[in-house]
Parts: structure tokens; C-alpha cells; sequence
């Protein structure tokens, strides 16, 4: 298989708010997601009260689940349809404040204060803004990323982690020359150099 074949493949920020009006989101998952019910041990490893990033987070109910075991959950994601489809989808109240230090974005915090979801682009946030995390569930975000922006994403998302984090990542397998992606194929070896 050639790797190369989707390097210079570009998804506007544009088209992905497209995606969310037309309802062309086949990437949501309503029951969840198995591998993160399988792997939980392994981000958790024992631990209570974690802070868990959730990167280019959609609606994706995960969230949910973690914030119900105790966890404080915060999430990116350029449409705000998606995260308000989130709160309302699961009945759950929240405010919406500006967020200072990035020109146009928004908070959107449950009532509870459990769950915090930033309107705006993953490359906007620094450890700074968001402070670090415990966990990361990277599912269809590294895969959803523009190929020649993995590197800044892996390299921000390693700012973004505590020493001792655990990050369970979900890639797909197939051949990159019969499907033009998202999501894209990304090798094993390219895991491996942007993560160390
Ligand atoms: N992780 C979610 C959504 C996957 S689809 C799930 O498992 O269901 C990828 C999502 O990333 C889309 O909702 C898209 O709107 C959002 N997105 C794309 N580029 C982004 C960026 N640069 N910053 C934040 N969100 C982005």
C-alpha cells in the first residue's frame, strides 16, 4: 500500500461544520465506543478523579460515561452544533462563557461543572489555557486530522499531558489508495515516531 497517497489530502475547518449541518456524521457512535469500555483499566490504571481530554470530541457520548464515573472531562471541537447536540442529547444544562486568550472561542461548561467544551480549533489551546490531563481518548481525532498536521497535533497533545497519563488511541486499518479518508490511515511506524 502506498502511505503517501493521502498526504497532501486537506479537510477544511469549513467543510467539517458542513458535515454537522447536513447530518453527514457517520463517525458518531450512539452506544459508544466497545475499545474504551475494553481498555478503561488501562486509562484509569487505578486511579479516581482524573482529567481526561477528550481532542476533536463531536458529541461523542464517552464523555458522558466518564463524567458519570467521576471524572472531569474537557473537549475540543470547531462546531458548535456538535457540543450543543451534546448537552441537549443527554439532557444535561450548561453555560456558555468567551474564553480570553483565543479571539472567538467559546466554553460551553455543564451546570454540574464536570464537563467543559471548548468552540474552537484544537490548535488555539496550549496547557496554559486548558491546564494538562491524566487520560486522553483519542478516537477518530488523530485519524481526523489533516495529514501534514499530525506532527503539530502529536507535539501539542504530549504539551497537554501529565507525567504519569495514559492516552488510548483508536486508528483504522485499510488501504490508503481505495479510500481517499477522513478517517485517514496512519501507519504503526508514524505512531510510533510522533509519539515516542
Ligand atoms: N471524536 C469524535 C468525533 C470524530 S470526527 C467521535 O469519536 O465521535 C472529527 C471531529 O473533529 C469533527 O466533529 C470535526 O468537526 C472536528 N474537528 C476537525 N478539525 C478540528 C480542529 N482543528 N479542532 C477541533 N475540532 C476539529
Amino acid at each position: 500500500a502506498d502511505i503517501w497517497s493521502q498526504k497532501d489530502r486537506v479537510v477544511t475547518e469549513e467543510e467539517w461544520l458542513q458535515k454537522w449541518e447536513m447530518g453527514n456524521i457517520g463517525f458518531h457512535k450512539k452506544q459508544g465506543h466497545p475499545l474504551l469500555q475494553k481498555y478503561l483499566d488501562v486509562l484509569l490504571n487505578g486511579r479516581n478523579g482524573l482529567r481526561i481530554f477528550f481532542p476533536l470530541c463531536g458529541k461523542a457520548v464517552e464523555m458522558k460515561w466518564l463524567a458519570d464515573m467521576g471524572h472531569s472531562v474537557v473537549g475540543v471541537e470547531v462546531s458548535e452544533q456538535a457540543l450543543k447536540e451534546f448537552f441537549a442529547e443527554h439532557n444535561l444544562p450548561y453555560c456558555e462563557e468567551p474564553v480570553p486568550e483565543i479571539s472567538g472561542a467559546k466554553k460551553l461548561q455543564s451546570t454540574s461543572g464536570n464537563i467543559c467544551l471548548y468552540c474552537c480549533s484544537i490548535y488555539d489551546l496550549s496547557s496554559s489555557i486548558v491546564g494538562k490531563f491524566d487520560g486522553v481518548w483519542d478516537r477518530g481525532a488523530l485519524v481526523a486530522v489533516n495529514p501534514c498536521d499530525r506532527q503539530r497535533y502529536a507535539s501539542l497533545m504530549i504539551t497537554l499531558m501529565e507525567k504519569n497519563s495514559s492516552y488510548l488511541l483508536v486508528t483504522v486499518s485499510y488501504d490508503p489508495n481505495k479510500h481517499k479518508g477522513p478517517p485517514f490511515y496512519v501507519a504503526e511506524s508514524e505512531i510510533k515516531s510522533l509519539f515516542g
